[in-house]
């Protein structure tokens, strides 16, 4: 599955230390990030990262435009809710395209747990079946 994890700059911590706690389970997935989060991510683990331009720069968008090519899975976006972000419009629209297209998205390190058990488990599954379908249509 492709997987995209993004984490504005007070979270950045979090998310590293989330990969580096569910690294057996990521590492058999397709991880993409925005530029800083990936590179953080990159210099603590040993997952390979496919980064895309930093958030405010265009990542976030690059990362939409994955999801409206329905070539993303699953998000991990652990925002900042406390600090007024200059690309919060990406941010709305990131978030808004993943409720147009159904694609699971933790805003937060509670729902990220939760998503990444259920990763581990199989029920995200549907998702390939959705990708199968889609691309004989
Ligand atoms: P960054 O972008 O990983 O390049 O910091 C994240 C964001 O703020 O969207």
């Amino acid at each position: 599955m492709n997987i995209a994890l993004i984490a504005h700059d007070k979270k950045k911590k979090q998310i590293v230390n989330f990969t580096l706690a569910y690294e057996d389970i990521l590492k058999n997935h397709s991880i993409y990030a925005t530029g800083t989060t990936g590179k953080h991510i990159e210099e603590a683990t040993g997952l390979k990262i496919n980064k895309v331009m930093s958030g405010p720069v265009g990542g976030d968008q690059q990362i939409g435009a994955m999801i409206a090519n329905n070539e993303m899975d699953l998000i991990i976006f652990l925002r900042d809710p406390l600090t007024v972000q200059p690309h919060e419009p990406d941010v709305q629209a990131l978030i808004r395209l993943s409720d147009v297209h159904n694609i699971p998205i933790a805003t937060n390190l509670g729902t990220a747990e939760l998503i990444i058990k259920c990763l581990e488990r199989g029920d995200i599954d549907w998702r390939e079946v959705i990708k199968e379908t889609k691309k004989d249509n």
